[in-house]
């Protein structure tokens, strides 16, 4: 039986991707061979690339605007390091907002490259809110911040405004709410959230601001050399991309990312309101800073852990245990978790309260 996958990453794809991914494993396109064995420079791997890439920035709303989308590897990890090698200027700054560890994570990669200036942190409390009044720097190369913070449930709901290149670290929501993508200047995203499996990193970066740092970029972390090598600068996860086009495509058969919103918005407010109508558990984040993806929450009683525990698992969920640095329960509820999971958790919830 398939379970009910709250897990924060790699995490559930949906169904008919993982079935078509599947298919191509063993033959792909009807070519007699497989997606494993082919060469990266086929011409039918090369309109998976390219697909690829132009759907991003159609479901994005950005085409035509500068944009262009690679698909790279190292994980977002990598990107802590790539931002600032690629746009911090020699003897310049950045600027960054701490929101988490994975915030604080793009901070330590760039104070190897230069001054790092953190304009507002939330450690103080365990990251549970997001900083709301803080100045950036205007003589900054870039402002860094990221949208949610998969490890402490918090979500970012707007953005600042402001003159200078904004980058944003979207690994655990992208694609899963309408904002403004053309507000920001590059953005990075992990593939194994949203979009596909581990293996590749989304990036998206206006091309304008790129080439301005002074320094001298090896190749490989080098955002212009990836651009102009159309994302095949080595040879790319080919079964990674083309897992990420199949959910894309997916994504844009239901009606794109305002259609996915909706879902998500209706998943994330059945739970919440659950975690807030049953005594018997708490959230952990201020509710104005909640994330649609990732609901961190406690019980009241730990005594009441056991029992919890072996009824959400006899109900086939599956990864809900929170992050060793929060505790309690974390539900991921990425775009391809259906409504239906997240009634069977709250069922499960409703049935604590009346057994205790
Ligand atoms: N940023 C965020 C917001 C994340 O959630 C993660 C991983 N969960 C990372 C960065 C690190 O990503 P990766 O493992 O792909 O390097």
């Amino acid at each position: 039986m398939k379970k009910h996958n709250y897990s924060a990453g790699p995490c559930i794809l949906p169904q008919e991707v993982f079935e078509e991914a599947s298919k191509a494993i063993l033959n792909f396109n009807d070519s007699g061979l497989s997606i494993l064995e082919i060469s990266h420079r086929s011409k039918d791997f090369v309109a998976v690339m390219d697909e690829a890439r132009a759907l991003v920035l159609e479901l994005m709303n950005l085409e035509g605007k500068g944009y262009q989308a690679l698909f790279l590897q190292g994980g977002a990890s990598l990107e802590f390091l790539m931002v600032p090698y690629n746009l911090m200027k020699v003897e310049g700054k950045a600027a960054y907002l701490d929101t988490g560890t994975w915030a604080s994570g793009a901070i330590k990669e760039a104070k190897a490259f230069g001054e790092t200036v953190v304009v507002a942190s939330s450690k103080d409390s365990n990251y549970n809110y997001i900083p709301k009044e803080y100045t950036i720097p205007s003589d900054a190369s870039y402002f860094h911040c990221t949208s949610n913070n998969t490890i402490f449930g918090t979500q970012m709901k707007s953005f600042p405004t402001t003159d200078i290149p904004l980058v944003c670290d979207m690994s655990s929501d992208i694609f899963s709410r309408d904002i403004d993508f053309s507000k920001f200047d590059l953005i990075y995203a992990g593939a194994q959230k949203n979009m596909g499996p581990a293996g590749t990193t989304l990036v998206v970066v206006k091309e304008e601001i790129l080439g301005k740092s002074g320094r001298t970029i090896p190749n490989i972390l080098n955002y212009e050399q990836h651009i102009t090598k159309e994302s095949m600068y080595n040879t790319p996860p080919v079964f990674a991309v083309y897992t990420s086009l199949l959910t894309l495509r997916w994504l844009k058969k239901l009606g794109g990312i305002a259609a996915i919103e909706k879902i998500n918005e209706s998943k994330a407010n059945l739970l919440y309101s659950e975690i807030d109508r049953n005594p018997l558990f708490k959230g952990t984040v201020a509710k104005e800073d909640r994330s649609i993806m990732n609901a961190t929450f406690l019980l009241e009683n730990e005594a009441h852990q056991e029992l919890f525990d072996s009824m959400w698992k006899k109900a086939g969920i599956s990864g809900i245990n929170g992050h060793r640095s929060v505790g309690g329960y974390r539900a991921s509820m990425y775009n391809a978790l259906p409504l239906e999971s997240v009634k069977v958790l709250v069922d499960v919830m409703k049935e604590l309260e009346k057994n205790i």
